[in-house]
């Protein structure tokens, strides 16, 4: 194994990765795993990976989990990058990509976070997890940990999707239905967690969901044969793949695979609940609460992050931006992608869809530009939001 340590996205102070971590114990910011990047590249090289696995362990080198130690694994990662030619017609643009993270394990990205999560703390001696959930987290984390023999405890807001609900249960998950937001969930857990023994999961709280998302990069490099995109539009919660995918593209460039280009990153937000964009906009470091937050992509319904500044900072780094889509947008949007390009799309997903039709009528996407979409989940998922 090449991780050597963990370290403080914000005051940079070094802690172990050998012990189960939640947050920097000095400033209670989001950890990072670190890795010896000239040792992972001795035999992590790009012709190497051509003969390799199709999950994303494949990326072993560059992922946490000693070496002599089994991952936690249902198969994924190794999605499909799909060309979107009769959808990009419709908005006349030549050089559209969807990448179809539908296709993973319970149907959502959220299984790559949790591979790589719940192989660590299994390894490092959790037996019972705890995550708040709107939606597929809970689905991802409750596969997962049946799968490792592990306990899973979810809070979900008692709004969340019956689908979701109705899966964890199945999954064998212990599930507390909770009349709030999923800031509520985190609270409640927060409040619990010590007298029960529960060890955190919640997304960029613990070090490794990061880890497993961030395969989205290295997958997009791979697929494009090692140029990234243009740009990149991602329907943003808590903004775990896009401060994953730019973890990436760093550790990419260190392994000389790729130069110094990025594309500009997108977040893609509902406007009932757009934190990011709101700060983005104010020209803030961080996001204030949203208020009242609202929208049927369960997945963006995130009023507050504990990544805000690093997001803020990449959108800026990368001469980004944020923007918001309504929810009659998502699921009129999704009916055109749908019937263009046979992909029955999470509101998510299509949220980005939408958002690339106001971009280019801001102009700030070019027609000619190589642009990818990621579809971070099923619509299957979202019959109530269908069902109308
Ligand atoms: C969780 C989720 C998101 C948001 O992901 P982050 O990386 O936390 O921003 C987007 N789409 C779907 C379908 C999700 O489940
Ligand atoms: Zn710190």
């Amino acid at each position: 194994m090449f991780l050597t340590h963990l370290e403080c996205t914000f005051c940079g102070l070094r802690h172990e990765w050998s012990q189960l971590q939640n947050l920097c114990t000095a400033c209670q910011k989001p950890l990072f795993p670190i890795y010896d990047l000239a040792g992972a590249g001795r035999t992590l090289t790009r012709e190497a990976l051509a003969s390799r696995e199709k999950s994303l362990w494949r990326y072993r080198e560059v992922l946490p989990l000693p070496a002599d130690a089994e991952p936690v694994s249902l198969g994924e990662g190794g999605t499909p990058l799909l060309r979107a030619a009769r959808f990009g017609a419709t908005l006349r643009v030549e050089d559209l990509w969807v990448k179809d993270e539908a296709q993973n394990p319970t149907q959502s990205f959220k299984a790559r976070g949790m591979t790589t999560a719940v192989s660590m703390a299994k390894h490092l001696g959790a037996t019972k997890l705890a995550v708040p959930s709107a939606g597929n987290a809970g689905g991802a984390l409750a596969a997962y940990a049946a799968r490792a023999g592990l306990e899973a405890h979810i809070f979900m807001p008692s709004d969340t999707p019956r689908a979701n609900i109705v899966e964890c249960r199945e999954l064998g998950a212990h599930v507390v239905l909770i009349d709030g937001l999923i800031t509520d969930c985190g609270a409640e857990i927060a409040r619990r967690k010590v007298a029960e023994g529960w060890f955190d999961m919640s997304t960029l709280k613990e070090p490794y969901r990061v880890e497993g998302k961030k395969t989205l990069g290295y997958e997009l490099a791979e697929q494009l044969g090692w140029v990234l995109p243009d740009v990149v539009l991602y329907p943003t919660g808590g903004g775990t793949g896009l401060i994953g995918m730019w973890k990436a593209f760093d550790e990419m460039e260190t392994l000389g695979w790729i130069g110094p280009a990025r594309p500009r990153m997108f977040s893609v937000q509902a406007s009932g609940c757009a934190p990011i964009v709101r700060a983005f906009e104010a020209g803030e470091k961080s996001a204030a609460e949203f208020p009242n937050a609202h929208t049927c992509a369960s997945g963006l319904r995130v009023p507050k992050a504990v990544g805000d500044f690093l997001m803020l900072e990449i959108l800026r780094e990368s001469k980004g931006g944020a923007v918001t889509v309504d929810d009659q947008e998502m699921i009129r949007v999704s009916r055109t992608v749908g019937s263009t390009e046979g992909l029955f799309v999470a509101p998510e997903g299509a949220a980005c869809f939408a958002a690339l039709e106001k971009l280019l009528a801001a102009k700030q996407v070019a027609a000619d530009e190589r642009i990818v979409i990621f579809n971070t989940g099923s619509g299957i998922k979202y019959l109530d939001c269908y069902e109308q």
